[in-house]
């Protein structure tokens, strides 16, 4: 029988709820697909993990994930750490790492949730934006000068590589092709950005040529927000640099009802090293601690590692599942406007799975 090696980063806040909830669903569908075990390992890093230790995870902490066949992560933020500490020590380390190069984003509004844009049917969105993940204006490259004083300069610079941008822009017309409209829009700024956007454009244009059976169209990022709220079905697949995809995918998830129910994956698409999946909310310190978190994000994050564990079946049963718990509105938790906890989610999803 196939054993998946898993680690699990509950990290802080909510994660260290939405994470074991994640682990129990998933033990349930190895137990009734029958075809394959998860071994689970969890590592406690995070904000806890700093206050002890001054680090947010340990300094070898990359070679205790590289075996593994996927990372189960929930989030880093702490009210005490300073945001570019949590972020950079724990959740960029292992992306960067791991040259997760693509991060990966499905929206659709779920059965049951009452998303936001009341001209928009269903099935007018149903989106997967692939932000760039390793570079860009998030590559860490930058510094201050003169701190504290009035001549104080800092610098954060945008860098995009040939490879780095072709990598990305290929692997999302491959994803593009791969989807019913085999459509991709390439999001851009290169009006006001006139090198490194530039050459984003004309790196698109040049592996759109590689994929002739993919429609594809360009638009500059600030109207692209408001094509997603005026026109979301003339979207499909959407690439974007780190920056731009960051912003864009949190306008996703709030045009569909919850920051609570949104995945992602942090791909390795070449497979080299395991890839990370997390619900893309944050720590959520406010509800932590109250049984209150919405595991919807991290479930559906459990289809994605499925999906690229190559268990394509098992993550269409959980999917369903998913999806059969979110049209009842009794089982909605307070992000949905419901009074469901966590554990009442998470035990119709198991009993969903198991009455398939
Ligand atoms: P961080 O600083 O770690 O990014 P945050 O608390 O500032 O986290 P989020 O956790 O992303 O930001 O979300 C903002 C608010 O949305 C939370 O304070 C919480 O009230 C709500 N929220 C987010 N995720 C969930 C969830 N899974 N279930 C219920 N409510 C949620």
């Amino acid at each position: 029988m196939k054993v998946y090696k898993i680690a699990c980063i509950p990290g802080d806040g909510i994660g260290q709820e939405v994470v074991p909830a994640g682990e129990e669903v998933l033990r349930v569908l190895a137990e009734v697909q029958g075809s394959f075990k998860f071994d689970f390992e969890t590592f406690m890093w995070g904000g806890d993990w700093y206050r002890k230790h001054g680090e947010m995870m340990p300094a070898d902490g990359l070679s205790h994930l590289r075996d593994k066949d996927a990372i189960l992560f929930g989030s880093a933020g702490d009210p005490h750490i300073p945001d570019h500490i949590t972020l950079w020590g724990l959740r960029l380390k292992i992306c960067q790492g791991f040259d997760q190069y693509a991060n990966v984003r499905p929206t659709r509004i779920l059965p049951g949730i009452d998303a936001p844009l009341k001209r928009c049917k269903v099935e007018d969105l149903d989106w997967v934006i692939v932000r760039e993940n390793s570079e860009g204006e998030y590559a860490g490259v930058g510094g201050r000068v003169h701190q504290g004083h009035p001549i104080e300069i800092a610098t954060d610079v945008s860098v995009l590589t040939r490879v780095g941008v072709e990598r990305v822009i290929r692997y999302a017309f491959k994803l593009a092709q791969s989807r019913p409209k085999k459509h991709l829009t390439v999001v851009t700024k290169s009006n006001a950005q006139r090198h490194a956007m530039v050459m984003w454009d004309e790196i698109a244009l040049q592996v759109s040529k590689e994929f002739p059976d993919v429609k594809w169209d360009k638009e500059l990022v600030d109207a692209m927000t408001a094509r997603m709220v005026n026109r979301p079905a003339t979207l499909d697949t959407v690439v974007a640099t780190n920056l731009h995809g960051d912003i864009l995918t949190d306008l996703a998830a709030a045009l569909a009802g919850s920051l609570g129910i949104a995945p992602t994956g942090n791909i390795d698409p070449e497979r080299r090293y395991p890839s990370m999946f997390e619900p893309i909310h944050g720590s959520a310190f406010d509800i932590m601690g109250k049984g209150l978190a919405n595991p919807i994000g991290t479930f559906w994050s459990c289809v994605m590692m499925l999906e690229h564990l190559g268990e394509a079946k098992a993550a269409a049963v959980l999917m369903k599942a998913i999806e059969k718990v979110t049209a009842n509105k009794a089982l909605h938790t307070g992000d949905l406007g419901g009074t469901a906890m966590t554990k009442d989610v998470t035990r119709a999803v198991c009993e969903m799975i198991k009455t398939k």
